[in-house]
């Protein structure tokens, strides 16, 4: 099984983590940029992450077999807090950077007029970098925010086909599908979407493009959901070309060309990772004696 996670926050999780993602067929990601779990305070906080999520995480992530990419934003969260607006000055010169294969996440939390407005500033962004979309749904009022989603998305001049509209579950995927957007699920141990539901939803509406990602982060969550999806699909009866297809063609042809797929040069599976260094720092702790 090869899998592209599109949704997984890397930065907080281990090196067991790679260790068992590329054991279980990941072969590449895409980190979007979020919010920290408790609030940033100013520009200079999104900055140092912006470069470690192109930097650092992209060195360890190859370290381990595993290429990274990154989707850069301002989250919806943060999207009401006059502390983070500037970020909006610095996002673009991050649009043009090696490894970023989107803007996002974007979308709504609590649907405010704060967040509209950030929400359409960076959709125009990702218009004129020639990039697409990854948007969230708000957990709270989901139908609702969904449609007023793709009317935003539709408002921005974005094809419909630039846009992954993630977190999606039974009483959204249908809105999503018939605008002609991505569907993407996040699949999680006890919240949003299980392997098993996920796998009713493919078998009611198809493969067509539909995503599965992990969206693993310093949450309760699982970094090889995706595996497990991919598993749960065959024991329901799916071929491994069809879930191929979920796991890799479809999250390969959203992202398109900016992704680099290719097998990480002098990475071999279970050996320590080679001795290299990203500005000054290794993965590796100490010297073997
Ligand atoms: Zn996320």
């Amino acid at each position: 099984m090869r899998i592209l996670d599109p949704h997984i926050h890397m930065t907080s999780r281990t090196t067991d983590d790679y260790e068992a993602m590329y054991a279980a067929g990941v072969r590449a990601v895409v980190e979007p940029a979020f919010w920290l779990g408790q609030p940033r305070t100013g520009v200079g906080s999104f900055v140092d992450y912006f470069d470690a999520l192109i930097g650092w995480e992209r060195f360890r992530a190859a370290q381990f077999g595993i290429r990274h990419h990154a989707t850069i934003g301002l989250n919806p969260k943060e999207a009401n807090d006059p502390r983070c607006r500037e970020v909006l000055e610095v996002i673009p010169r991050y649009l043009a950077k090696e490894g970023v294969v989107a803007v996002g996440e974007l979308g709504y939390d609590a649907m405010t007029r704060e967040e509209d407005e950030v929400f359409a500033a960076q959709l125009a962004m990702a218009v004129t970098a020639e990039l697409p979309a990854l948007v969230h749904t708000p957990h709270r009022d989901k139908l609702a925010g969904t449609r007023r989603t793709l009317d935003v998305v539709r408002d921005a001049g974005m094809t419909p086909d630039r846009v992954l509209v993630d977190h999606l579950n039974e009483t959204t995927v249908a809105l999503v599908r018939d605008a002609g957007a991505w569907a993407g699920f996040s699949i999680y141990p006890d919240t949003k979407m299980d392997e098993v539901r996920m796998v009713a939803i493919l078998r009611e509406y198809g493969l067509e493009r539909m995503i599965v990602n992990s969206a693993a982060d310093w949450g309760r969550s699982d970094p090889l959901k995706t595996w497990r999806t991919g598993m749960t699909m065959l024991e329901a009866g799916f071929t491994a070309d069809e879930v191929d297809q979920v796991l890799w063609r479809n999250p390969v042809a959203f992202f398109g060309s900016t992704l680099v797929l290719d097998p990480v040069p002098g990475f071999v599976a279970g050996a320590a990772p080679v001795p290299a260094e990203f500005a000054g720092s290794s993965v590796l702790r100490g010297v073997r004696a």
